[in-house]
């Protein structure tokens, strides 16, 4: 594990984007060259070894991760899209927010049951998101190796929400208890 210290690239921005959120910005983490190889090659490092074929990332800052972890795992990449973004026959999961769902897409042909899928996002906070990526990845047959952020907000227990969609890795960079 790297002794880089990811956290102080990391920025805290109170009440955005609505008063009362502490909002999380990895943008300074990706400005500067040596933190950005740091973060790629750490993630990439610890899913080394494992089959990965293909990368998934939610949009749109799980595709700022998600593409460069790709390359350096030898993997292909996949892009998870909110609805009409994708162009050819798409599968579809809904997922609870704080207030309303949400959908995220893939191309129905874009995972087959011989990959080894890799999801990659910024950040985890409720693992919504992820475990409804995770949940796509399971209908198409593929096999889900487990998912990889910068940083978890441990406080939102993304574990508990991540372990309904099965027994699967959750690697983080940053975690904030
Ligand atoms: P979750 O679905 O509740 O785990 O939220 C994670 C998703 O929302 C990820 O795609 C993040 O990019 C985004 N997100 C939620 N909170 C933050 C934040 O504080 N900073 C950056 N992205 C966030």
């Amino acid at each position: 594990m790297s002794t880089f210290d990811f956290s102080a690239y990391i920025a805290d921005i109170p009440d955005y984007p609505e008063p009362g959120v502490l909002f999380k910005d990895i943008t300074p983490l990706f400005a500067d060259a040596v933190a950005m190889r740091a973060t790629i090659a750490t993630i990439a490092e610890h899913f080394q070894g494992q089959g990965v074929t293909k990368v998934i990332g939610p949009e749109a800052r799980g595709f700022m991760v998600g593409v460069p972890v790709a390359l350096e795992v030898g993997a292909g990449f996949v892009p998870a899209r909110k609805p009409g973004k994708l162009p050819r026959e798409t599968i579809s999961v809904s997922y609870d927010l704080e207030y309303g769902t949400d959908t995220l897409q893939i191309h129905a042909d874009a995972l087959t049951a011989e990959d080894r899928v890799l999801i990659i996002d910024d950040l985890v906070a409720t693992g919504g998101t992820l475990a409804a990526t995770g949940e796509l990845v399971q209908t198409t047959g593929a096999h889900l190796i487990g998912y990889g952020c910068i940083l978890e907000l441990g406080f939102l227990h993304p574990r508990d929400a991540l372990a309904k969609v099965g027994e699967h890795e959750l690697f983080s960079l940053v975690k904030v208890d």
